[in-house]
Formats: structure tokens, sequence, C-alpha cells
């Protein structure tokens, strides 16, 4: 990531402020990462009149929960986090109503349109596809017995039933159904689904006025004394304690250096998880080319054509817009391939649901390539099989002043917004604790 001008010099002034203040700590709590995890901590560390410092990799805030808006005017598209989940409960549900941001709910939302090869799939096909879903809802519903793999709990079912568990894990948790963990799947919340236009920019706009220093990746948080000195590139800063809210796969990759070593247990925690590689491209369309029959609004799933698993949102909230959702190992091979061998794809799967003419409707596209993302290194966690304790390990504090945070730690509420949101707000309040508030 490149530094402007601007950045660099305000990166001197925090250098020669932490050379100065060496002995004393910057700050009561230094916060590391700015998604809405560590956008929470913090907000609530602030409110308590605690000092805090945000320390964020990337030139914005939001991390995972980003509104794409390079595609042109009108027509931007969440490329992480874009349905409020179990919204009976989700702090964002009452915020987006408050910032009047457009919504779409259970009950207007499009119903998926299967597709085979071009055209609508029979009722027949539609049949089959849903009796295959309801088998596999009722093997993953509180399966009994040793924790196994989704691929194992239906490897006693028949090719449907064992497809629609692909679909499932690939489209919903971005991962292979042999390397997620059946009773952590079981355990996730559900309700009702409400579907943000720009969850993104309601999260950034959400927490714009904290402390945060942008384009400061942090590599390393020594431990050893009483605080922490949490090291970047443009100098250490002190702090009492620090909130670690980077994503499982950040730890994992050894990027951020801990001294010493995190302790075993959350080692294990960390190890326990994985990231899945759920994808989205958006392709810019050209409305004056599209047909009435090119459905707006439309979520479509193409079935009966090898290749991807993947689904299209056709002209989402109206916009001239698609945006190719995807998951699992054909995912993570398009990351790896760049944006112009994914756009290739994601337009040929355009055409074989609506025909060579849309080709031409193409007038440009974006990958949201989370798994190749440094500062992500996959879209959401997964448990692996064997390892449900894992979110919860993760949230034990280190020495009462290395306090992980997340959705990776969210228990139930993972790989959402609102489950990170709501795991920074506990994370703060154990420092809070800690601080004597
Ligand atoms: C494609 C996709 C679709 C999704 N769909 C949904 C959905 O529909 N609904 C939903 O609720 N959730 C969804 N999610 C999940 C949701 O976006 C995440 O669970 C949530 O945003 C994670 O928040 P977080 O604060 O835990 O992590 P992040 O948002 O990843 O925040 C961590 C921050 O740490 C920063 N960072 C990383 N390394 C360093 C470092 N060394 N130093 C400093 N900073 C660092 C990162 O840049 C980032 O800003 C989706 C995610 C993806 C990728």
């Amino acid at each position: 990531m490149t530094l402007s001008r601007r950045s660099l010099l305000a990166g001197a002034a925090f250098l020669a402020a932490s050379t100065k203040a060496r002995a004393a700590a910057d700050a009561d709590v230094a916060v590391i990462g700015a998604g809405a995890a560590g956008l929470a901590a913090a907000a609530a560390i602030q409110r308590s009149g605690h000092s805090v410092v945000v320390l964020e990799a990337r030139g914005r805030i939001g991390g995972r929960a980003f509104t794409e808006t390079g595609l042109g005017l009108g027509r931007s598209f969440d490329a992480g986090g874009q349905y409020v989940h179990w919204a009976e409960r989700n702090p964002w549900r009452e915020i987006a109503q408050a910032a009047r941001v457009r919504t779409s709910d259970d009950a207007t939302s499009p119903w998926p349109v299967l597709v085979k090869d071009g055209a609508r799939a029979s009722e027949a096909e539609r049949r089959q596809r849903r009796a295959g879903f309801g088998r596999v809802s009722a093997v993953l519903d509180h399966p009994a017995g040793p924790d196994r793999s989704v691929a194992q709990a239906v490897a006693g079912e028949d090719e449907a039933a064992r497809a629609a568990a692909t679909g499932l894990t690939r489209l919903t948790l971005g991962e292979e159904p042999d390397r997620v963990s059946c009773a952590d799947y079981d355990q996730l919340w559900s309700g009702d689904d409400i579907w943000v236009d720009g969850y993104g920019a309601l999260v950034a706009g959400h927490y714009a006025d904290l402390p945060v220093r942008l384009d400061t990746p942090v590599t390393g948080i020594d431990w050893r004394g009483q605080g922490v000195a949490v090291e970047t590139p443009r100098g250490i800063l002190r702090a009492t304690c620090a909130i670690v809210t980077v994503p499982v796969g950040v730890l994992a990759s050894g990027s951020l250096r801990f001294t010493p070593d995190l302790p075993a247990t959350t080692g294990e925690a960390v190890a326990g998880l994985a990231m899945g590689a759920y994808t989205k491209i958006g392709l810019a369309l050209e409305p004056a080319r599209l047909r009435a029959q090119d459905l707006r609004d439309a979520v479509i799933l193409r079935s009966g054509t090898p290749g991807l698993t993947a689904y299209l949102e056709m002209q989402p909230f109206g916009k001239p817009l698609a945006v190719l959702h995807c998951g699992g190992d054909g995912a993570r091979a398009l990351c790896e391939a760049g944006e112009a061998a994914a756009l290739a794809a994601a337009t040929d799967h355009l055409v074989s649901v609506f025909g060579a003419d849309i080709r031409a409707a193409i007038t440009g596209g974006r990958l949201a390539a989370w798994w190749t993302d440094p500062f992500a290194r996959g879209s959401y966690s997964i448990a692996r099989p064997g390892h449900l304790a894992a979110r919860e390990a993760l949230r034990q504090p280190v020495a009462e002043r290395i306090f992980l945070a997340g959705e990776a730690a969210a228990g139930g509420a993972a790989m959402t917004v609102g489950g990170a949101t709501l795991d920074g707000e506990r994370a703060a309040a154990a420092v809070l604790k800690r601080l004597g508030s």
C-alpha cells in the first residue's frame, strides 16, 4: 500500500511523539484493526473516558465491511458484508433504520431463480433441489455424536443431498464441505436477514469520528513487562492493553509477531479456525443494452452446468450491475488468477445464464479478492471439524493485556458484521474492567 505525503508526515510526527513518550503509555488502549470489531471496541473505550488509538493497515476503515464504488456512479455494491443477519438481535438493524439506508427484507427480497443451461429449470428440477436441501438441513440440525465435517455427515445421503451440502458450504461459508465443523455450523445464530444497500458505507459512516491511524500496519506486539508495545513502520505505540481484531487468517500467517509468542492455548484456538474464500465479482452493465427479461432484483442460481459454484445477483436495488458470488476452492483459484481472469469467468457465467448477447452489455468489473488480501487472508472464519471450542478459546485474555476480538471470536454470531460488533464491545468491556472502570 502506498502512503500519501500527508500520511507520511503524520507518521513522522507519531514516531517522534512515541519516542519521547517511550517510558509512559501513549494511550490506555491500542486497538489493532478498524473493522466492525475494532471500531465498536474503540467507541466503547472512548465513551468510558479512557484514551484509545486505533491502528489500521488499510487506507480506510470498515475492514471486511466495504462498499465498492469503483464501477461508476450508481453501481455500488458490498464487496464484503451485505446482509444484517439475525436482524431481531443485530444492532445494525436499528442503525440502518436511523440512517435511512435502503434495505430489502425477507418478505420483499428476491427468491432465487433456478436456471439450467440458459433456461429456467423445470418444476421437477426445482423440487429435486429443494428436497436435497431439506435432507441436508435435517442432517445438519443438532448433529449427535462426536463432531465431524459436513461432508462426513452427508456421506450416506444421495447425490442430490451431497451436491446440496457442497453448494451450501461453498455459498454460505465460502469453504468446501470436508473442511467445516458440523457442530460449529449448527451453533450459528439464525433469524431474519435484511439486505442493506451499502453496509460497508454504513459502518464507516457510523464510526467516522474515532481516533484511527490509517496506513499503519502493525508488525509486532511486545507484551513483555507491564503493558504492550505495538510496533508499526511508523514507530512504537505503548499502551496498557491491546485489543487485537485482525482476522484469524492474519494471525495464522505470522505477519503480526508476538513477543513472547501467544500462549499455546491461543495458538491452538487460531489453528482450529481457518478462513473461507467467499468471493464477489461485480460487473458493470450498460442499461441500454439490457433486455427486460435480463431480470431486475433477481438472485439466479445456475444448475446443470459444471464449473464454479456461484450465484448471480442481477441488478440489485435496480442498479445496472450483476454481482457474482462464489466460494470454496473455485473462488480461491479465481482470486489467485487475478482480476482479469476473474472478470472473464464472471462474464462467461453471465453468458451461460442469459446468452451471448449480454457480453456486449458488460462495461467493466471489480474482483473483491479477500482470499489474496494480506489484511484479510480470506472471507470469514470457519471452525475445522473437531474444533468447536476454538472460538471461545480465542476470547480468553492473554496476561490481562492482550484481548483478541472479532468475528472469529463471536461464537454463534461468528462470520458477521453484527457478531464482530458485539464481540468488539465484549472485549472493550473486559478491558474496561481490567482498567478499573
Ligand atoms: C465476501 C464477504 C461476504 C460477507 N457477507 C456478510 C453478510 O452478508 N453479512 C454479515 O454480517 N457479514 C458478512 N461478511 C462477514 C463480515 O464482513 C465480517 O465478519 C466482519 O466485517 C468482520 O469484522 P472484524 O472487525 O472482525 O474484521 P475486519 O473487518 O477484517 O477488521 C479487521 C481489520 O484489521 C485490519 N488489519 C489486518 N491486519 C492488520 C495489521 N497487521 N495491522 C493493522 N490492521 C490490520 C484490516 O485491514 C481490517 O480493517 C462477509 C464477508 C465477506 C468477505
